[in-house]
């Protein structure tokens, strides 16, 4: 494709600077952009190989100037172990923080307890307990098979996708997902790592028939995708049933003068072959009228405490977590179908959980009992 060749002219092109400051750089070239890092570093840099203690020791006291007995010294001396606020033959309570601690980090540390202990919740906030949690998960962690190793050099990109316009209940909770790619994937294996619920709503009205209802997942039926990067509309075309949905817009830009934009496929690029701007906003959309503006907030070489299992790529990172939607009758469980016209239910549209939904609607054979329409709903914190 026409990215690939274009590393040639001036490979300074191809050096993020800034376009406008502080928000977003000029278009460069991703694999020429993870060529030029790997011809300025040595490739100790970015290797995956641990460095034996004592070379690293070596190397340190090398660069320093300073002889190896200072080193065995300064590493007795500033060891975590030789930190202590306790006597020694007693158990460290890390929850205890002094009454008027003088570090900073103790204080904010006090102070968000003291917080704390002000809320009154009658539930487990399962969101505070995993926050932080996905990043650090895969953290270094190597894969078993050594085949799955991401290899040296490896570029990665944080991709981030944002709720789309379409979901009035997330207008300002923007960020939503936080990926990390890898250079050598396809664009499709991001998309299939996007998780949005269009793709599992279900149409059509089913209190007739309640039992078939989940075979209609829009996802299933409506395959068709694209990434819109840099003037090119990438499709998503594995499937017979796919459609260019990307056809109606190009139509649309030739008639009113708008340059011509280009289509490629999704399943045949992969990130690398890309040309990108890092912090614009780019475009996904799905299910026809899903749009998810996608961001690239970073673009660095892989680094050993990097996930270098390749095969958990695209990785999560970050999972925006969505207060869930209870059923009106057992505030218990997820609401999984919507009724209207229901002179059972307290209000109009009304959200019922699977069981619930049976036992109010249906007799024990599974007749339909009085007169409603009903709808499968799929909760926005389906994912969580
Ligand atoms: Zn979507
Ligand atoms: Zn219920």
């Amino acid at each position: 494709m026409a990215a690939s060749s274009s590393r040639v002219d001036d490979t300074n092109n191809n050096i993020p600077t800034y376009e406008y400051i502080d928000i977003n750089t000029k278009t460069f070239h991703v694999g020429a952009f993870e060529s030029l890092w790997k011809e300025q570093l040595k490739p100790n840099y970015y290797s995956l190989q641990d460095t034996p203690q004592a070379t690293e020791d070596e190397e340190f006291a090398k660069e320093m100037g300073i002889p190896s007995e200072t080193i065995e010294e300064l590493k007795v001396i500033c060891s975590p172990d030789s930190l202590r606020c306790h006597p020694e033959n007693e158990p460290p309570d890390m929850n205890v923080v002094p009454a008027d601690p003088g570090l900073l980090t103790l204080r904010l540390r006090k102070r968000r307890q003291d917080y704390k202990e002000t809320l009154h919740r009658d539930f487990t906030c399962r969101q505070d307990l995993y926050a932080t949690e996905l990043e650090s998960l895969a953290m270094g962690r190597r894969p078993l098979d050594p085949a799955d190793l991401v290899p040296e050099g490896e570029i990665i990109l944080t991709f981030r996708i944002h709720y789309p316009l379409i979901f009035e209940r997330f207008k300002y909770v923007r960020p939503y997902q936080t990926l990390q790619v890898l250079g050598s994937q396809k664009l499709t294996e991001l998309r299939d790592a996007i998780c949005c619920v269009s793709d599992l709503q279900v149409s059509g009205e089913f209190s007739n028939t309640p039992d078939i209802a989940p075979d209609f997942i829009s996802k299933d039926h409506y395959k068709s995708a694209f990434f819109y990067l840099e003037g090119i509309f990438y499709n998503d075309m594995r499937y017979p049933d796919c459609r260019e949905l990307s056809e109606t817009i190009i139509e649309w830009a030739k008639s009113r003068d708008f340059p011509t934009f280009q289509t490629e496929k999704m399943e045949e690029t992969t990130f690398r072959e890309l040309k990108i701007k890092i912090g614009y906003p780019y475009l996904y959309c799905h299910q026809g009228d899903c749009e998810h503006v996608v961001i690239i907030t970073d673009i660095r070489l892989a680094h050993q405490d990097d996930c270098l299992d390749r095969k958990l790529y695209p990785l999560l990172t970050y999972k925006h977590r969505v207060v869930t939607r209870k059923c009106a009758v057992c505030h218990l469980y997820i609401s999984r179908w919507i009724t209207t016209n229901d002179s059972f239910a307290p209000t109009d549209p009304c959200l019922f959980c699977d069981q619930c939904f049976r036992m109010l609607h249906y007799d024990s054979f599974g007749n339909k009992q009085g007169d409603f329409l009903a709808y499968p709903f799929v909760d926005a914190g389906a994912f969580n």
